[in-house]
């Protein structure tokens, strides 16, 4: 299993097609929250809702052992490059 961690983000901090169409593979992809680096912004949540789960603070965990369904890759994606402190990764089969 590879490990794919996605830190690329536009000058301005907009998310572009580039940034989150990299690493189509097709096989089997996981999210995991790294608590020690997440802040509580909220953002993953909000891109994702079926992906990440947050508690009364704000911070994240990943929903179904971060297993991510192939209709929501993209909203992982997402989910990486919109995280302003680096704090989700993802795994995906090559
Ligand atoms: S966007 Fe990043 S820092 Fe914010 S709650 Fe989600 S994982 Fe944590």
């Amino acid at each position: 299993m590879a490990v794919a961690r996605f830190r690329t983000r536009s000058v301005t901090g907009t998310v572009t097609k580039a940034a989150v169409g990299g690493c189509e593979t097709g096989g089997f992809m996981r999210v995991r929250v790294d608590q020690d680096r997440c802040q509580g912004h909220n953002r993953c949540y909000g891109l994702a809702p079926k992906l990440f789960d947050v508690d009364d603070l704000g911070y994240a965990t990943a929903l179904n052992d971060g297993a991510v369904p192939a209709d929501l890759e993209e909203r992982a994606r997402l989910a990486v490059v919109n995280c302003p402190e680096h704090a989700i990764e993802i795994w995906e089969d090559e």
